[in-house]
């Protein structure tokens, strides 16, 4: 039976590294700006984001955009690719605004790849502007990927080795299964990425029933069977599905849970810890622009 991975423990964990290791920036209040919708998913997660950021000290809002084309609190589906980058080009302009997080998905009018690359990449928390990917391939991230960072951190608390072993990673999204599979690379775990190609193939559950390390990150309902995982297996669901009002994963987490040695839950496994990491980010950005503003001034 497996051991379950505690997302809000791991993420109380973090909290505390921060507040031991951060303690003059975060006296200095970071500022962090984000963007969210209307939706269930979106508001939920905007809630949990602005109560971490409380108990952290960093502060969230947009006090100064006071019209409806510039607030962070965009009520309506028919906003304009126009409106968005107008409020980012406002928050990378203001030099106390450290950290920007526009939720996603996106309306569908929304170019989502235009959007990441406007955002400042010193102030793109959740680590999603082409530089920062580009730092990520070559292993010299300075902002990670929020999500990947939450699912890595999720399997340190194991204690496993990945040197050697077999991970897969279901799911090639920019912002959670590319990511995941280039930090999985950096531990020299040997990582297959299966993606709908895969699926169409009918050879997903010959991938997965070989994983040591499984991530799932495609937003299906149960979509990974329990009786396909590996025994002793370090199990990670990223999925986030509402079915009859009730918040699920990706994976069959009864069954899944018989088999492996590890596996985080849903709700309350990589949810909370990516909370955590986007306020880990908004330190790291507030320290990397304080970097360079002293660069810049010492010529
Ligand atoms: P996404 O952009 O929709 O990506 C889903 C991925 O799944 C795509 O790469 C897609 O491949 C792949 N896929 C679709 N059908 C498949 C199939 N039949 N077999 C194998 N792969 C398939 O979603 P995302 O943003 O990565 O998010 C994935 C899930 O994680 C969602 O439920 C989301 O809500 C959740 N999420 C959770 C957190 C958290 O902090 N807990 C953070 C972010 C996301 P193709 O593109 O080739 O179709």
């Amino acid at each position: 039976m497996a051991r379950i991975l505690d997302g809000r423990l791991i993420a109380e964990k973090i909290k505390q590294e921060l507040c031991e290791s951060e303690t003059a920036i975060l006296a200095a209040h970071p500022q962090l700006r984000i963007l969210y919708f209307n939706t269930p998913a979106s508001s939920t997660y905007w809630l949990a984001q602005k109560r971490a950021a409380a108990e952290l000290g960093i502060a969230v809002g947009t006090g100064q955009f006071n019209n409806a084309a510039q607030s962070s609190l965009i009520q309506q589906w028919d906003v304009s690719q126009r409106q968005l980058e107008d409020i980012i080009k406002i928050w990378n302009e203001d030099p106390h605004v450290h950290g920007v997080f526009i939720h996603q998905p996106l309306p569908p009018q929304i170019d989502a790849q235009r959007i990441s690359a406007l955002i400042d990449p010193r102030k793109d928390v959740e680590g999603i502007h082409p530089q920062n990917s580009a730092r990520r391939f070559f292993a010299k991230s300075r902002i990670g990927s929020c999500t990947a960072l939450a699912v890595m951190r999720l399997i340190e608390e194991t204690g496993a080795h990945l040197e050697g072993k077999e991970a897969v990673v279901v799911g090639h999204s920019e912002i959670v299964g590319r990511p995941v599979s280039m930090l999985l690379l950096d531990k020299l775990a040997t990582t297959t990425i299966c993606h709908v190609g895969t699926d169409r193939a009918g050879q997903l559950k010959e991938h997965v029933q070989r994983a040591d390390v499984l991530v799932v990150a495609v937003g299906r309902p149960q979509f990974i069977k329990g009786d396909w995982i590996k025994p002793a297996s370090i199990v990670i669901d990223v999925g986030i599905n509402v079915v009859n009002r009730k918040v699920i994963g990706d994976i069959e987490f009864e069954t899944a849970k018989a088999r492996a040695a590890f596996i985080s839950p849903v709700p309350g496994g990589v949810g909370p810890v990516t909370v955590m990491m986007v306020m880990k980010n908004t330190v790291e950005a507030y320290k990397l622009q304080r970097k360079n503003a002293k660069v810049t001034h010492a010529g």
